[in-house]
């Protein structure tokens, strides 16, 4: 039997996974039967491909997806494990990293993870230890083999890309870090949901323009009810777009005799045959809780004929006024022009606080330069390395206080993020580009405005240096440095940047 990474990179065969949602509770206990019952029919289904297993979903605490999984894995299924980043810090991913090798699980789909917004007495304390680039690169590390004693694990990453943003500074942060994901090791990719069949086009262009045609490229098929359209409208999934147009269309349809399940499932068909037809290596199906479902989708995504997508493309066309795209709109087809790129928006002149910011670190910390050697010449000599000069640790903590709400977390991403302090600012710490959960530019978490790399762009942008947002290596922040001077830390080469510039 052919694994899920022989399908995906040594056949053509358009792959089928289905997602399958953990629940709280036991294998045992009457939550799980559903699931279990489900998973068994999956495992029956021919057609299906893999199943994927989600990981505390939503943010919310659920059975770990192994305990569902083994029973399909040992029925002879292949399993995708969801890994988040929310509730594990990088110690608790590499043990579970290991754990799921050493039971046979080797496809693991890697993601920075929803906010956690539930957990008992209370809601959970969020780790984000790692982001999903830090995870990536952590599982590709042991498959190249972790240390001179670890065997190779043969994980097959999959990532998530999500391009149904609202504006530039969104989209092309994304597009970076899809990029970044496939360098540290990401040999899928599965976009997030949406229903725009401009967007699918786009993302399959751009891949296949910027040398990642080779990376299999899933679609995914939420398929909707009118409650779910509800949910997503209402943005309570982070990352999911329902515009009105197509809430009022579920809405409509659910209110039908059948509840609308012939219109969802012919509507799914229509998105299969989009991604089929766009070039897509498979579909990712979510949102369904029985075999019989997934059965009539296929069959009625089997009676189209082979052009029929075109004019699904046509319709499937739910974006919101005024949302930025890569290209422009091809008015035959209603996709993508790959020869016409979208236009950007002139950027604004850069603020003072940036270029005050941007100024200071390159006299003062530049390898090399007079102020760089001089700090390092003094926190070297200083009682102790770690905290620098008394009078310059001072000086740094109140500065980086008042300017970017520093929280000493001794290993610096402000030059990264074009000085916006990822700890105190950004509510998944993320230091390697934006996570997928953007709200029209605003952080998926209320009460931090707009997300600090859409921020960081437009600073960037201001100098027309957009380009380079996720130009350095993943950084892994070192959590060891927490209360040291990130001054010294710098200086003396203690901090990420080590791993940047070797020489200094
Ligand atoms: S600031 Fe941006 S990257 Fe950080 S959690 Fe919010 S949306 Fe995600």
């Amino acid at each position: 039997m052919q694994t899920l990474s022989e399908k995906l990179h040594r056949s053509s065969q358009f792959l089928v996974g289905v997602e399958l949602v953990s629940v709280r509770g036991s294998m045992a206990g009457g939550r799980a039967q559903k699931s279990r019952t489900f998973a068994n029919q999956l495992v029956e289904l021919p057609g299906v491909d893999w199943v994927s297993i989600t990981d505390n979903a939503g943010g919310n605490p659920q059975m770990a997806p192994q305990a569902l999984a083994k029973p399909i894995l040992y029925a002879g299924k292949e399993v995708v494990i969801h890994l988040t980043c929310k509730d594990l810090n990088r110690n608790g991913l590499e043990s579970e990293a290991w754990q799921l090798s050493s039971d046979g699980f080797h496809n693991v789909l890697a993601m920075t993870g929803d906010y956690p917004v539930g957990g008992d007495g209370g809601t959970a304390k969020p780790v984000f230890d790692l982001d999903s680039i830090g995870l990536i690169a952590l599982l590709d590390k042991m498959n190249k083999g972790f240390d001179d004693r670890s065997v190779k694990t043969q994980f097959c990453i999959g990532a998530v890309v999500n391009t149904y943003k609202q504006k530039e500074g969104e989209l092309l942060p994304q597009v970076m870090k899809l990029r970044k994901k496939v360098e540290c090791g990401a040999s899928f990719i599965i976009n997030q949901v949406g229903y725009d069949a401009r967007k699918v086009h786009e993302l399959r262009l751009l891949m296949n323009h910027d040398g990642m045609e080779q990376v299999p490229l899933i679609g995914n098929v939420f398929v909707l009810n009118s409650r779910t359209a509800v949910m997503f409208h209402e943005r309570k999934i982070p990352g999911v777009v329902v515009t009105k147009e197509l809430l009022d269309l579920c809405v409509r349809h659910g209110q039908s005799a059948d509840g609308g399940e012939a219109f969802f499932h012919e509507f799914a068909a229509k998105q299969i045959a989009i991604f089929r037809g766009l070039g897509y290596r498979g579909v990712y199906l979510g949102g369904l809780h029985n075999g019989a479902s997934i059965e009539k989708i296929m069959e009625s995504e089997r009676s189209f004929s082979p052009d029929d997508w075109k004019g699904f493309a046509r319709e499937m066309r739910f974006s919101r006024e005024g949302e930025f795209f890569l290209y422009e709109e091809d008015p035959l087809t209603g996709l993508a022009d790959p020869a016409k790129r979208y236009p950007r928006a002139e950027p604004a002149p850069p603020g003072f606080s940036y270029r005050l910011s941007s100024w200071t670190h390159d006299i003062a910390f530049t390898p090399g330069r007079t102020l760089a050697k001089l700090g390092a010449g003094a926190c070297a000599g200083s009682k102790d390395p770690a905290q620098g000069p008394a009078p310059l640790r001072a000086l740094e903590h109140v500065s980086k206080r008042l300017l970017y709400h520093c929280q000493d977390c001794g290993d610096c991403s402000l030059p990264e993020i074009a000085f916006l302090c990822p700890e105190s600012q950004c509510a998944k710490n993320q230091r390697n580009g934006p996570c997928g959960g953007t709200r029209d530019g605003r952080c998926e978490v209320d009460g931090y405005g707009d997300c600090i790399w859409l921020r960081a762009y437009e600073r960037l942008k201001s100098e027309g240096k957009e380009e380079e947002l996720l130009a350095h290596v993943p950084v892994l922040q070192n959590q060891g440095l927490r209360g040291t001077s990130s001054w010294a830390n710098n200086w003396l080469g203690q901090d990420h940047t080590r791993t940047q510039q070797p020489n200094r």
